[in-house]
Parts: structure tokens; C-alpha cells; sequence
């Protein structure tokens, strides 16, 4: 193994994941990874990261790309996403959940799923309702260090809230491929012509996400048939 000096260490200790920064010119990219590896370390040993844990920047970079699918950062939230849904599923609703997460205070600001049988709300999607709850949180309608989890493809009014929210990325599940607005039937949240573009990101964890759905409705179809 190569020796790495120390000035090319990041002390994840002494860089909390509150201090991540975004790049508002370059979107996506990542100025200061610290909290991924630290959300890992703690959610792989339950405990807090060490003082002594130190990685290699050149590593963290090259592992950690937000635009990647299999960012453990990703899988981290996309489970807290999962937990959402199967929420929904113990409630008889479809099984969708969603979680934001605030860069900017480093911690989740919104957890939520569909609730739309509950409060007879077509709007009651998981993404809308975790939406206003993270605006609520910050006090402001502007969701600009966020990133939003959802386990479903968001819909054409989903994702045309995550515009309004000034958004940075969008991190889904499985595809939907009737009312997917993000790639699969229209491409809402990057479109180039809206001044506002989310960045997309899909296909995280999407066999657990699209096996809760299709469990769902195969018991729905096989109550249906009774
Ligand atoms: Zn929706």
C-alpha cells in the first residue's frame, strides 16, 4: 500500500457531515466528502466515528460519486426510504416511502410515506408530503442543499414539486413505468428547458423497492379474486 501523507487525510471526526459542502456551480459535485464514510462507519459499527479513522481523499472521491447508484450514502437513506414504505404497506396503502436529507444541517429533515387512502388526497404522494415537512423544517420553501430519497420513480406532480423546491438531486428506486416523470415517461426534473433542474439519479436498491409493490398488488389482485 502506497504511503499516503497526511495532508491528504480527511479526519472524518474532525469533519462532521454538517460541514459538507455543495458546489452550486457544478451541482453534483463534491467539494468535501465527509459524512458518507461517517454515516457508513456508524451505521456498519453503531457507534460514533473514531478520532482515528482517517481516509484518503484521493479514495473518498473516487468511491463516492453522488451520481453514482451504489453510493453507500445512498443505500443508507434509500433504507430509511424502505422503512417508509413498508409503513405505508402495514397501513394498506401503496407501499412508497421517501426521505430528505438537509446537507446543510447534515441530518434527515423528512421521513414520509403515501398516504393517500388515509386522507382521501391524491396529493398525499409520499415525495409531497415529505416536502412540506422539509420546508417546514428550514422554515423556507427553498429545499436547495437537499437531497430527496424516494422508493418509487416520482410521478409528473412529484417531480414537478422537486423543481419548485429548487432540488439538487433526486435519488429513486425502482422505475414506474406508468407515471414515471423522471426517465421512464417523461423527464420533468432535468428537463433543460425549466430553470430549475434536478439532477436524477435511479435504480437504488430497485429490486427491494419494486418487490414491495408488486407483493402489494399481487395481494390486493389475489383479495380481489375471493
Ligand atoms: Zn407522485
Amino acid at each position: 500500500m502506497s504511503k499516503i501523507d497526511k495532508s491528504d487525510r480527511i479526519n472524518i471526526a474532525a469533519s462532521p457531515w454538517s460541514v459538507f459542502r455543495w458546489n452550486p456551480t457544478d451541482g453534483c459535485k463534491v467539494i468535501a466528502i465527509t459524512h458518507p464514510l461517517s454515516v457508513i462507519y456508524e451505521a456498519a459499527r453503531h457507534r460514533p466515528v473514531s478520532d482515528a479513522i482517517c481516509f484518503p481523499k484521493a479514495v473518498m472521491l473516487e468511491l463516492l460519486p453522488l451520481d453514482d447508484a451504489s453510493n453507500p450514502f445512498h443505500l443508507h437513506h434509500m433504507g430509511q426510504a424502505i422503512d417508509e414504505a413498508l409503513v405505508a404497506d402495514a397501513e394498506d396503502e401503496v407501499p412508497v416511502g421517501c426521505v430528505i436529507v438537509s446537507l446543510a444541517r447534515g441530518e434527515v429533515i423528512a421521513k414520509a410515506h403515501n398516504q393517500k387512502e388515509r386522507l382521501q388526497d391524491p396529493t398525499a404522494h409520499a415525495e409531497i408530503v415529505a416536502i412540506t415537512q422539509a420546508a417546514a423544517s428550514l422554515g423556507s420553501w427553498r429545499l436547495e442543499q437537499c437531497i430527496l430519497y424516494v422508493t418509487l420513480e416520482p410521478c409528473a406532480m412529484c417531480a414537478g414539486a422537486i423543481v419548485q423546491a429548487r432540488m439538487p438531486l433526486v435519488v429513486f428506486g425502482c422505475t414506474d413505468p406508468k407515471a414515471g416523470a423522471c426517465v421512464t415517461l417523461f423527464r420533468l426534473a432535468d428537463d433543460p428547458r425549466l430553470n430549475h433542474r434536478a439532477r436524477v439519479v435511479g435504480g437504488v436498491m430497485a429490486d427491494r423497492c419494486a418487490h414491495l409493490l408488486s407483493q402489494f398488488f399481487a395481494r390486493k389482485r389475489a383479495l380481489g379474486k375471493k
